[in-house]
């Protein structure tokens, strides 16, 4: 790594808009270090996804909660972007939440606004299936139904990033239609490079960056390609995006979970239905990149003529950007 680079990096603001650990009131915490380790300021933790009960999603984030509270010599729990220059000046590692899926909010509107208080900064609209909100990428593509567009406004309202990783392509475009903020993929890769169910179209990137959006670059090899995470095939992925729509709309989502106990082949066999046959999850050993990716990856967008600007808006500022207005609405004049 050239020495400028090297201090681009060191400096530079990163953000990691999705971890995926196995959320679960049981998970050790300790194994966040491994971000901060690799540079990583900031990291949206999941607390919950439609596979599980809307009362465990609450008792991960209660346990979540309290961790982060108890360790606070090492980490800060975020509520708006100025906890995130708060917690870099501190040399803490900033966290906050999100949930996969609207079964979290057992139907009823006011979860919206509990959650947000709890510390979840961004929500995704489905988890692979069906639910009372959306239509899942694995699912039957029935749009976002009357209860999304309330859910849609009503986190608008109260400041989470609206996510729409993981929903079927007519209903994010329904979601990019209703947001009156920025819109994010945030653990999503390009369909032209890579066809899986799980990743997103050329109009789905061009919507979401119409609405000043970012699709955050998922590490995981088998929606990067043959269960691939080279350098080369992360970059073709981020390539692609940016020049379809501009380096401005591209972040990291690297949807990672350090080495736990839990055997994700385990969890992804166990349920066909969220993670079905044909694509991809019966893979044997499935790689994933994460953080520690990031130097090699950092080098080889300036190789490819990656501006300094262009690689700390990858590297965070482009979902600073979203954050600062989807957090706080009063800005964006709701
Ligand atoms: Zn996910």
């Amino acid at each position: 790594m050239q020495d400028n680079i090297q201090k681009l990096y060191r400096e530079a603001l990163v953000w990691d808009a999705h971890a995926g650990v196995f959320p679960s009131a049981e998970v050790d915490l300790n194994l966040l270090d491994e971000w901060p380790k690799f540079g990583v300021s900031y990291l949206s933790i999941n607390v919950g996804f439609d596979v599980m009960q809307w009362q465990e999603t609450l008792a991960t984030l209660a346990a979540y909660r309290r961790w982060v509270v108890e360790h606070a010599d090492r980490f800060v729990l975020v509520n708006k972007v100025q906890d995130i220059d708060r917690a870099r000046a501190e040399n803490k590692f900033a966290l906050s939440f999100d949930i996969e899926g609207m079964n979290a909010l057992n139907d009823d509107i006011n979860m919206v606004g509990v959650y947000h208080a709890l510390g979840v900064r961004q929500m995704l609209f489905a988890y692979n299936l069906n639910n009372a909100a959306a239509g899942g990428c694995h699912d039957q593509d029935t749009g976002l139904t009357e209860f999304g567009k309330q859910v849609v406004e009503e986190m608008n309202r109260v400041g989470m990033i609206v996510d729409c990783s993981h929903a079927a392509y007519t209903t994010t475009m329904d979601i990019m239609h209703e947001s009156s903020n920025p819109v994010v993929f945030s653990h999503s890769n390009p369909t032209a490079v890579w066809d899986h169910q799980r990743n997103i179209r050329n109009d789905q990137i061009k919507a979401c960056a119409a609405t000043g959006g970012v699709i955050g670059l998922n590490g995981m090899g088998i929606f990067l390609g043959d269960n691939d995470i080279s350098v080369d095939t992360m970059l073709k992925h981020v390539r692609y995006a940016s020049d379809l729509v501009g380096t401005e709309h591209i972040g990291i989502g690297f949807d990672y979970s350090p080495k736990v106990d839990v055997d994700i082949g385990v969890i992804l066999r166990s349920r066909p239905d969220y993670w079905p046959a044909g694509q991809q999850y019966d893979t044997k050993g499935i790689k994933h990149a994460g953080p520690e990716l990031l130097p090699p990856l950092i080098d080889a967008l300036a190789d490819s003529g990656f501006s300094d600007a262009d690689i700390r808006g990858f590297l965070g500022e482009n979902f600073l950007r979203v954050a600062t207005t989807a957090w706080h609405p009063s800005l964006a004049g709701n």
